[in-house]
């Protein structure tokens, strides 16, 4: 990778590019999934590049949703492979604790790789880096379902995944599948800095924030709801307006650009 100083201030950004660059080569990421970075990164300026409050709540939403399911399930491609194995570990391991602390009947929170431009080497390859990572019973390379209404290979699942789930997490998804998998009837959680698209616009709850932020976000609020009732969390979850949200976001979007004055567009000011 390239060395790039800490110092820049772009850091994190560059480095995030850089980890999808290298996921290409690795024939992790797919190279459309640059340009899907792209559009996020436009988003996360004018989000301001920091998880708000909005994001907040979905993600304690979220969280209740993930510890209340009977069967949840995190779906993953090559762009949060790439960027966010770490993470997706760190959630998936806390999720299982407490929902084993919760004494639900099955408290796995499967990881699935499902791909919109599946190859099988890249199914493989992704399973190998989530499984370098710690993340436990990996499924997507034995596809053995289909999402109704999709065709072709964006549509394969697995029976024991995304099929038998009723609260599914896409971190990333591209909007015919999140829409798709809300008309199958799953419960459905995304991320995505978009708050225009349609992935965001089908969820049932969105975290407009970026993947690698948004993670540990879930987790930090399944940890506040450790000691709530069942009864709590599902009222948490009947009361959640995504719509409402979605608006707020873009206010919180046309706020700042209406309020950024010509000092902070001043050359000296960047
Ligand atoms: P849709 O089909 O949902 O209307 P789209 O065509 O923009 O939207 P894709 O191109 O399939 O969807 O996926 C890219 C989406 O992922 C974009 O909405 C972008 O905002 C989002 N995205 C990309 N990178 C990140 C990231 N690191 N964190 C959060 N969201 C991201």
């Amino acid at each position: 990778m390239t060395d790039i100083p800490s110092s820049h201030p772009r850091y994190a950004s560059l480095k995030a590019r850089e980890r999808l660059v290298e996921g290409v080569r690795a024939g992790i990421t797919s190279q459309a999934g640059l340009i899907a970075h792209g559009r996020g990164e436009a988003y996360d300026y004018l989000l301001g590049e920091r998880t708000l409050e909005e994001a907040r709540e979905a993600a304690r939403v979220a969280a209740a949703m993930l510890l209340l399911a009977d069967r949840p399930v995190m779906s993953v491609n090559g762009n949060v492979a790439a960027l966010a194995a770490k993470q997706v570990k760190e959630l998936q391991e806390r999720i299982h604790e407490l929902r084993v602390s919760r004494g639900m009947k099955e408290p796995a929170f499967v990881v699935e790789v499902n791909l919109f431009h599946r190859t099988e080497d890249r199914v493989k390859a992704i399973t190998k880096v989530l499984r370098d990572q710690g993340v436990v019973g990996v499924l997507g390379e034995q596809p053995n379902a289909r999402v109704p209404g999709l065709d072709h290979a964006r549509a394969l699942c697995s029976k024991s995944g995304v099929a038998s789930a009723d609260v599914v997490l896409i971190p990333l998804e591209d909007g015919d599948r999140a829409e798709a998998l809300r008309a199958w009837d799953k419960h459905v959680i995304a991320i995505d800095l978009n708050p225009l698209a349609r992935t965001s616009r089908a969820a049932h709850v969105t975290l407009v924030d970026e993947l690698t932020r948004a993670l540990p976000v879930i987790v930090e609020e399944a940890n506040e709801l450790e000691h709530r009732s069942q009864r709590t969390l599902a009222s948490m979850v009947t009361g959640w307006d995504n719509p409402a949200m979605l608006v707020r976001v873009l206010g919180r979007i046309s706020d700042r650009l209406t309020s950024l004055g010509a000092d902070q567009l001043d050359p000296e000011g960047i």
